[in-house]
């Protein structure tokens, strides 16, 4: 099976839709709580729009950018033998490595990241989404 050609949303699109399509919000508040203007709300949700558009009407994968992932996911390096691997969210923290059994984990990178972009988006991470 080949890789289908894929729309990339990004995460303040992804956002975007979230407030105005799924929450219903008004573009005004959506705006507010994206800590972004109406009118800057408004090109974003128009490019996210477009996006979603062109992935149905042409039949192309849609992927968020970034973000997903490490959002859904928490992401754990080994101090020992640097492995790395993620567990999803909401499942218990991992105790000790898969790989060589050592507890010396950290968090890794990734999580850090998220954390830092998904401010003024108002919403937390690892949060569960219906
Ligand atoms: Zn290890």
């Amino acid at each position: 099976m080949t890789e289908l050609e894929a729309v990339c949303l990004g995460m303040d699109e992804f956002e975007a839709i979230r407030l105005a399509d799924l929450e219903g919000l008004y573009q005004e508040d959506a705006a507010k709580k994206m800590s972004v203007s109406r009118q800057t709300f408004g090109n974003i949700i128009e490019s996210a729009h477009k996006k979603i558009a062109e992935a149905i009407v042409n039949g192309k994968a849609l992927k968020i950018e970034g973000g997903v992932v490490e959002m859904i996911q928490r992401r754990f390096t080994c101090s020992d033998c640097k492995h790395e691997w993620s567990i999803p969210c909401g499942t218990a923290r991992s105790e000790e490595c898969p790989k060589c059994q050592s507890k010396n984990l950290h968090p890794a990178e990734g999580e850090r990241g998220w954390a830092r972009r998904s401010q003024g988006l108002g919403s937390g991470r690892c949060r569960r989404r219906s």
